[in-house]
């Protein structure tokens, strides 16, 4: 068993789930994952995890677009069945329900990817990345 693990260091599994929800080092499960809103840290802290190696790419953004896009137009389609408010007044709710669940879902989303990547062995170790 752990055969696969391309990662060294003796740190218990830490569950990508928990890992990305607490925005934590897919490794150690202590470092910060990133350094500011969005953008990685370069490694962990903690266990010096080369986190320059994930590469996420547009997959948070594709998993939130169809995640709250669902709620969203689940939820807008009830109110106008339900109540047939004027236009405005969707406007006024949805626009910044959809800014500020984008905005909460990201970064936990991207945390979560990246400690799947993490775990499923997808991080480029660096000789990967010569060239680039
Ligand atoms: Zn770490």
């Amino acid at each position: 068993m752990g055969g696969r693990r391309l990662t060294g260091g003796s740190y218990p599994p830490v569950s990508p789930l928990v890992a990305g929800l607490t925005c934590r080092c897919p490794r150690c499960g202590r470092g910060r994952l990133f350094a500011g809103f969005l953008s990685v840290a370069d490694r962990c802290q903690v266990c010096g995890l080369d986190l320059r190696t994930q590469d996420t790419g547009d997959g948070p953004a594709v998993f939130v677009i169809m995640a709250l896009g669902f709620v969203v137009v689940a939820a807008a389609l009830w109110l106008e069945l339900a109540f047939k408010p004027p236009l405005w007044l969707h406007l006024v709710i949805w626009l910044p329900v959809t800014v500020a669940g984008a905005l909460a879902l990201l970064r936990p989303f991207k945390a979560v990817l990246i400690a799947l990547h993490f775990r499923h062995g997808l991080m480029q170790p660096p000789d990967h990345r010569a060239g680039d």
